[in-house]
């Protein structure tokens, strides 16, 4: 039963589930959970992950989906991160509802789940250190060897586990492992480790603790006691199915949930770690997670991504069960589609030149209408000066131009957008580096707003601000964080060395003084030269900060014409 109208276009999952609810298994219900370890800042891998499992839920009526902190593995487990994830699940737009829930509350469940499983002589405490129980696991080409520990009786085994959460020995003395079969062709299931003593502080449950389970231990039982009917995960996992399955069926649960996988979100030009974007934060390789060339939900909505740009993106990329790469182009196109609908259109400087307009008279000034958007009327117009000095970009000005480049020359005419006709009549150079440093044009009071008077036309329209009324701002240029396709490409190589230097460019920027009470996290496009939103850390209303979300360049486009 859908109930949403515009639901995404199906995929093998969709099918899946939608066949389960036609044949009312587990009565019909749809239950997902999205389940991050807080170990770090969500990345746009984890939004794939997210828009499906939420997205499945809301497509049918009753459907939940949970937030679930697969908080198992204490060291690396912050309180920052746990409040992270929550920001992002919903500023992507999601909502959980009541539905939040700590794998770390069902540690008592847990515990009791595993003597159960003693007590089924299907787990048993191994006093093999963690060196010997590698090397005792076999190959893909040989069996596992047995554990001298694994004969040991039920009752031993109960009384070493209740030990072992004690307090009684010290960490790696003991764990508690699965009896399963040494010999398995599925190495997952070679007595796989099920819980561990760690002395280390819990961020929910403190020191209450001392053993903790593993994830393959804890993930399959935490999916039940929530009733999941659909545990969606990445490829990665799919050894570890089998596991999963083999723990609830030993165990004899009422609800036994469907695991599915389905291939990572990989993007060039980046990488989607966690562990590598710890490093690049940890390392100072950027400022934070949420530097806006990071590939984290925080890093992208600092850049200026909204929502529904990610969402559509996960949209468009489709869930498969095959690995591939994903152009960041298509991200980029993503956010530039959104942003050319919403995005009021402004004007401002990165590379100022001066032009004097001789016949202007000095100390007048005109406010001239500029439309906020020329494709949608609706968006209504604003003012802007112009006055006789104004700037423009220095790109837009050539003294000996090829034959392709149609901007301002010596004597040649274009349009000041929204303002009038200029023509170059002078160009002022600087006397010893020759560089030129102003221009002098005349302009045509007939052309008033840019139109053209008596079918006069001119082949480029150049945007400009007026020197006395621009405001000084920053701007943040982006580029790629990596310079290779694939950063991870050298197996042997630290994927840092393939960082981009030049990722990065900060330069004043002149910007027009309608401007200048921006507020941050607001998006614009600067005519010409990108889309570009107030930072939401570093601007201030005296100094305010534009970072260039993306170029209007429309790579995507041109990468699909190249297809
Ligand atoms: P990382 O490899 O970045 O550390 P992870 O898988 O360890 O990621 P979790 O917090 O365990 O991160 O992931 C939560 C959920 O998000 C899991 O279901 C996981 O499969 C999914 N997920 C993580 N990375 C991606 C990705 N690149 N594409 C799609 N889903 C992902
Ligand atoms: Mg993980």
């Amino acid at each position: 039963m859908s109930k949403n109208e515009s639901s995404p276009a199906s995929d093998f999952i969709r099918n899946i589930v939608a066949e389960d609810v036609k044949n009312n298994k587990n009565g019909g219900r749809v239950a997902t959970r999205f389940p991050p370890e807080p170990n770090g800042y969500l990345h746009i891998g984890h939004a794939k992950s997210i828009c499906l499992n939420f997205g499945i839920a809301t497509e049918y009526d009753g459907g939940t989906c949970n937030l679930r902190f697969d908080d198992t593995n204490p060291s690396k487990e912050e309180v920052e991160y746990v409040e992270s994830i929550k920001d992002d699940v919903r500023w992507l737009g999601f909502d959980w509802e009541n539905r939040l829930f700590y794998a770390s509350d069902y540690f008592e469940q847990l515990y009791e789940y595993a003597v159960q499983l003693i007590k089924l002589g299907k787990a048993y405490v191994c006093s093999l250190n963690n060196e010997e129980i590698r090397k005792t696991r076999g190959t893909l080409t040989e069996p596992g060897i047995e554990s001298p520990f694994r004969s040991r009786s039920v009752e031993e085994n109960l009384a070493l586990f209740e030990r072992m959460r004690g307090g009684e020995f010290v960490d790696g003395a003991h764990v508690l492992r699965a009896k399963i079969d040494m010999a398995s062709p599925n190495i997952v299931m070679r007595d796989p480790t099920l819980y561990r003593i760690r002395r280390v502080s819990h961020h929910r449950t403190g020191d209450n603790w001392c053993i903790y389970p593993m994830y393959d231990f804890a993930h399959c039982l935490s999916d039940s006691i929530e009733k999941i009917t659909h545990s969606l995960c990445t490829l990665e996992f799919e050894n570890n199915r089998e596991l999963y399955d083999w723990i609830l069926d030993a165990l004899d649960v009422d609800c036994h949930p469907q695991q599915i996988e389905f291939a990572r979100l990989n993007l060039n030009y980046t990488v989607l770690s966690k562990r590598k974007l710890v490093e690049l934060v940890q390392g100072k390789h950027v400022s934070g997670w949420d530097d806006p060339r990071m590939p984290t939900i925080s890093g992208l909505r600092r850049r200026g991504y909204t929502p529904e740009s990610i969402r559509n993106f996960c949209e468009r990329i489709g869930v498969a069960r095959r690995d591939s790469t994903v152009d960041i182009a298509l991200l980029e196109f993503s956010i530039r589609e959104d942003l050319n609908k919403h995005a009021p259109r402004v004007m401002g400087i990165l590379r100022p030149l001066k032009v004097v307009i001789d016949n202007f008279p000095e100390g007048t000034v005109e406010e001239l209408d500029a439309l906020n958007n020329p494709e949608d009327s609706a968006m209504g117009t604003r003012k802007i000066p112009f006055s006789r000095v104004l700037y423009i970009e220095q790109d837009d000005f050539m003294e000996d131009p090829p034959k392709k480049f149609f901007r301002l020359a010596p004597g040649r005419e274009v349009r000041l957008r929204y303002a009038y006709y200029v023509t170059c009549v002078n160009v002022v150079k600087d006397g010893q580096t020759g560089r030129v440093v102003e221009l002098h044009c005349t302009y045509d009071p007939d052309t008033r707003g840019g139109s053209s008077p008596n079918g006069r036309k001119v082949k480029a329209t150049l945007h400009w601000v007026s020197a006395h009324h621009a405001v000084k701002a920053e701007a943040r240029l982006y580029d790629h964080l990596f310079v290779k396709e694939n950063p991870n490409e050298e197996k042997d190589m630290d994927f840092k060395t393939n960082l981009n230097p030049n990722s990065l460019k900060i330069t004043p920027f002149l910007v027009e003084p309608s401007l200048a009470d921006a507020v941050p996290g607001a998006r614009y496009q600067f005519e010409r030269l990108g889309y570009f939103c107030v930072d939401t850390v570093d601007s201030s209303p005296s100094a305010l900060v534009f970072n260039r979300t993306v170029t209007l360049r429309d790579t995507w486009a041109k990468i699909k014409k190249k297809q």
